[in-house]
């Protein structure tokens, strides 16, 4: 996080997550067009971090929390394959060392040095609806662009556990 760059006040958050279904208010859009443009510049910056020896496909992932704090994270390659793991689950398992298990993520970002697509991999989209608020903004490169979906549109129907 820069300190030029503060994140938007988790009154905000509160707000939206009271009313996920309402219609932004052209303020307000303005307002989360800016901080999402924020989130995802954040992503871009810490995916020069990325440890991906094997793949050299570079990713981050910043994650704006509802307490304000905005959480980011890189892939990690192995070169046992199966064991990497993706940009966004790596800043999740930080932003819950962090902050607990009481986190809730209001908005995504997810950005790549190659000039590539990355939305969030089916993995990551399960691991995600564990803490994300269901309308949560996810920005991620696809084709033609960077793309906005809402969480739900993106994890319409996540695995849920209620045993009977
Ligand atoms: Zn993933």
């Amino acid at each position: 996080m820069t300190p030029s760059n503060p994140p938007p006040t988790a009154d905000g958050a509160a707000n939206r997550a009271k009313q996920p279904s309402a219609p932004l208010t052209k303020q307000a859009q303005t307002s989360l067009d800016e901080s999402l443009t924020a989130l995802y510049q954040q992503a871009i910056r810490v995916a020069e971090q990325a440890y991906a020896p094997y793949s050299g496909f570079r990713v981050g992932a910043a994650l704006l929390l509802t307490n304000g704090e905005v959480i980011t994270g890189t892939n990690v390659e192995n070169v046992s394959y199966g064991l990497t793991i993706c940009a966004e689950r790596s800043a999740l398992v930080q932003a819950v060392s962090r902050f607990g298990p009481e986190i809730r993520i209001e908005a995504v970002a997810v950005a790549n040095l190659n000039n590539a697509p990355s939305p969030p991999c089916g993995a990551c989209r399960q691991v995600l609806a564990e803490f994300i608020l269901p309308d949560a903004p996810v920005i991620f490169p696809a084709e033609g662009g960077v793309r906005f979906m809402h969480f739900n549109e993106l994890l319409p129907m996540g695995f849920e556990m209620k045993l009977k």
